[in-house]
């Protein structure tokens, strides 16, 4: 950028040309030792100088293309973000290679540069290893931005991840293993009932003429615990409602139709379960939900206009894509009560679901649960205490006042 600056301009390049060249050989000369020794000691020598401002080119250089990668990858996929730490490191090289103002002279006297040169050369370095961290620190703002919107929604998806890794183990095994596994978990389960939770007293007389209802409601389904499920509801008169994925019915036809004769009801979860697919627009999302609208209706005959979206409507329904459902004559569920279910995988959520039904108090209380293993094992004592505290378990329907977030 400097070349053409005039006949002295060029002259001091070649200068440094020549600088730089001597200062190659003096590394080569210097070895290794010399290399370790820049390093590590804070009181440098001067030749130890002209390795230090070798490495910073080649640090400033590295730390540009690792910008310009970053840059290109911004835009992908946000789980391939690289991690926090490094950034950090990034920051480190950027503050480790400016130097400070006294060298400047010194390492001038070095090179046979002037100067002002030389401070030039410092200042444009100094820009962009300035810009390389505020942009680092901009990336790092981001990332943090998004943790505090949606913390929930990453969390699930994450949980989502794993519980497909584990269907996958889950499938590798066979049928009648599959079988076995099922009994005997639900033995453990029966065994393992988690005491009764410490809560406010629910009036155990049927004083209160006010009917309690829940909605429980089943996510993600159906799969190979569905039968599993229906069983426990039928056994306290309960019903369910499962918002189901299309393949899914399609992988469990004789489950979905179980749904269906069982009185329970049939409602829509879309198809993909990856947000990155349905929420692409507002037509990807009301397309997966007639998709899924469709297969139920070739499976039972039933045609359903209630449906979730997966993660629930927030933070990925954006207004247009509500109104477009609506359009479409569905009906959007949230719920107001999460048992967590996706989170522990174990007993815990049951006492977490008692807990919010009653200190709660919503007069729809309607809870998120899942069609799956664990759900599944632990079902029987949360049916167990509802039923004992007077509560029905409806299914959900279109005339009820819809639950959104
Ligand atoms: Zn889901």
């Amino acid at each position: 950028m400097k070349q053409k600056e005039g006949n002295k301009k060029g002259w001091s390049n070649s200068v440094k040309k020549i600088a730089i060249g001597a200062a190659v050989v003096l590394i080569s000369l210097g070895g290794v030792a010399a290399v370790e020794k820049a390093q590590s000691s804070t009181d440098k020598s001067s030749t130890e100088k002209s390795v230090d401002s070798q490495e910073e080119k080649m640090k400033s250089e590295a730390i540009q293309q690792e910008e310009k990668k970053d840059q290109s990858s911004i835009h992908k996929n946000e789980e391939q973000e690289e991690p926090n730490q490094s950034l950090q490191e990034k920051e480190n090289q950027a503050e480790n290679s400016v130097e400070p103002n006294q060298s400047i002279e010194e390492a001038a006297k070095q090179q046979n540069k002037s100067i002002p040169d030389m401070k030039a050369e410092e200042e444009v370095k100094e820009k962009e290893e300035e810009e390389v961290k505020e942009k680092a620190q901009e990336k790092a703002q981001e990332t943090e931005e998004k943790k505090e919107t949606k913390p929930r929604v990453d969390e699930e998806e994450k949980a989502d991840k794993e519980n497909k890794e584990e269907k996958k183990q889950e499938n590798v095994s066979s049928s009648s293993e599959n079988k076995q596994e099922q009994a005997s978990a639900q033995q453990s389960g029966n065994q393992t009932t988690p005491s009764t939770p410490e809560l406010p007293t629910a009036p155990s007389n049927e004083e209160n003429q006010e009917e309690k209802v829940v909605y429980l409601t089943f996510d993600d389904g159906p799969s190979t615990h569905t039968q599993e499920i229906l069983q426990i509801l039928d056994a306290h008169n309960a019903k369910g409602t499962f918002f189901m994925l299309g393949p899914n019915m399609k992988r469990f036809p004789e489950a979905t139709k179980a749904i269906v004769e069982g009185g329970h009801e049939p409602a829509l979860h879309g198809v993909s379960h990856d947000a990155h697919q349905i929420y692409q627009s507002k037509d990807t999302v009301v397309g997966e939900m007639k998709e899924a609208q469709n297969d139920l209706y070739h499976l039972t005959g039933v045609r359903t206009n209630l449906i979730r979206t997966p993660y629930g409507s927030v933070p990925y329904m954006k207004p247009e894509y509500l109104e477009a459902v609506h359009q479409n004559g569905f009906e959007l569920w949230d719920w107001n009560i999460d048992s967590l279910d996706w989170k522990y995988k174990d007993a815990r959520y049951v006492n977490g679901v008692i807990h919010d039904v009653e200190t709660k108090s919503f007069k729809e209380p309607v809870i998120l649960l899942h069609d799956k293993q664990t759900t599944a094992q632990h079902l029987n004592d949360l049916l167990d205490y509802l039923s004992a505290h007077g509560y029905k378990m409806k299914p959900l329907d279109d005339t009820l006042p819809v639950v959104h977030f």
